[in-house]
């Protein structure tokens, strides 16, 4: 029988009663699977801060250390009834703990944080879940062991930070370490290199660990709780009647995930639909007793009536343009800037180029350094360097987009109605995606234009 990957994020982790809604779904699948489980809500960022306080002063170690072992010992108590278990339970969330301060006790006295110091240091978030999330499964009389990464190993391709999967490498390890008829419960968010350093998978990357997780093991499919209901036509927030997407083909959901849908991290489908592998996302504020999904993520790839399936936004990319006349004809500039900003570490999005101007799509935190560096490159054909900061992407999401004559008409002519000015179009890079960007106070009537256009066809 094939294994079922299930991923529970720091959504479904907000208060220490959730934990009860996870063990009830988990009891419901009843069959042997693997848990991926991420950092309680917020814990990443209070690590990442912790960091930078530790560095500064011993006692903020102290200061960490008591915070997380009270909110894990309210989780304990509020979720084991048994003293035998609530004790083993917290010691072993104690000792765990005293690891890692440990390395915050190593990053004090050097007064740095190397890379691979980090990465270990912020698993932890994830590495206190699952030990905990075990405990309480097994004193449910669940079947329950706690799989770390590192003892598969789930092999990456060792950058810090943001690493890759080596499936090659990893296939074999994962299926022989997850292959027992229980329920194995796995911290998301990392794996380690081939010399068995802690490599995070990219913030937010416990979905693309499950993902991962479920390709090794050829899973039935791999199922994502959310506290939402699915991915939906727009934001429920900015539209009058969000209509939930049963059904999404694998490009259509990549797609909405890196055009700010935050539903699923954009890399999770990435492994997953080489080998055809479907998603599942469920609603565990919804849960009534049933895993079916409210969302499939799958390789069929239908057209809708409406066409556009959703549309959706991102607040996180800017625009470096870089002016001059004839910057499009003259051969190097591109390479140049390309090469100074890969460098400095910065990732380029999307490039959009005429004769007379380069425009670099950059994440907002980004932009700036951007700035900096393309300004010393001292390029003699640019003669003018414009950050654009205050302004949304918004995409338009569907198969059969751009097959479909009359689709980019309805959508500026929607647009047009309201008097919404559109800075950048981009239209062809995707066959399912069209993006578009516009000042950021429009971002919300725009929305609701399209919405109004497409869906109530
Ligand atoms: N806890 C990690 C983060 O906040 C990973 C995740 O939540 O998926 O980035
Ligand atoms: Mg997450």
């Amino acid at each position: 029988m094939k294994k079922v990957v299930a991923k529970f994020g720091g959504s479904n982790l907000k208060r220490k009663e959730d934990i009860q809604k996870l063990v009830r779904v988990i009891k419901t699948y009843n069959r042997p699977m693997v848990i991926v489980v991420s950092a309680f809500y917020g814990i990443t960022n209070h690590l990442i801060q912790s960091m930078e306080d530790v560095k500064q002063d011993h006692s903020n170690i102290e200061k960490l250390v008591e915070f997380l072992r009270q909110l894990k010992k309210e989780a304990i108590l509020e979720n084991f009834d048994d003293k035998e278990w609530q004790d083993k339970t917290l010691n072993a969330v104690q000792s765990r703990i005293k690891e890692l301060s440990r390395y915050l006790t190593g990053i004090h006295y050097i007064g740095d944080v190397p890379e691979f110091v980090e990465d270990v240091i912020l698993s932890y978030g994830e590495r206190l879940s699952s030990l905990v999330l075990t405990s309480i499964l097994q004193s449910n009389g669940i079947d329950a062991e706690e799989a770390l990464p590192e003892s598969m190993p789930l092999v990456t391709d060792g950058e810090f930070g943001n690493a890759t999967v080596d499936f090659d490498v990893s296939t074999e390890n994962v299926q022989k370490r997850l292959s027992a008829n229980k329920v194995y419960v796995v911290p998301g968010f990392y794996g380690v290199s081939e010399q068995g350093k802690v490599t995070l998978l990219g913030r937010g990357g416990s979905d693309y660990s499950a993902a991962a997780l479920a390709r090794c093991l050829d899973a039935e499919s791999l199922d994502v709780w959310k506290d939402v209901d699915g991915f939906m036509s727009a934001d429920p927030k900015l539209v009058k009647v969000p209509q939930r997407i049963t059904h999404l083909s694998y490009t259509e959901a990549a797609e909405l995930s890196y055009f700010g849908a935050s539903i699923l991290h954009p890399r999770t489908v990435e492994p997953l639909k080489e080998v055809g592998i479907p998603i599942h996302i469920g609603n565990i504020d919804a849960f009534d007793g049933s895993v079916a999904p409210r969302t499939i993520i799958h390789g069929e790839e239908t057209v809708s009536e409406c066409i556009v399936k959703s549309v959706t936004y991102s607040d996180d990319f800017c625009i470096l343009k870089l002016k001059g006349a004839g910057v499009g004809l003259k051969k190097g500039v591109l390479a140049k800037v390309t090469v100074a900003l890969d460098k400095a570490g910065i990732n380029i999005k999307s490039v959009i180029t005429s004769q007379i101007a380069i425009n670099l799509l950059l994440s907002a935190r980004d932009i700036k350094r951007a700035y900096s560096i393309v300004e010393s490159l001292d390029l003699s054909t640019v003669t003018e360097l414009i950050a654009s900061e205050q302004i949304s992407t918004i995409a338009v999401v569907g198969e059969g987009l751009l097959d479909r004559p009359g689709v980019a008409g309805r959508l500026f002519m929607a647009l047009a109605k309201k008097q919404i000015n559109v800075q950048m179009i981009v239209s062809g890079a995707s066959v399912v995606a069209s993006y578009f960007m516009v000042a950021r106070d429009d971002r919300d009537m725009a929305i609701e234009a399209i919405h109004e256009e497409f869906f109530s066809c």
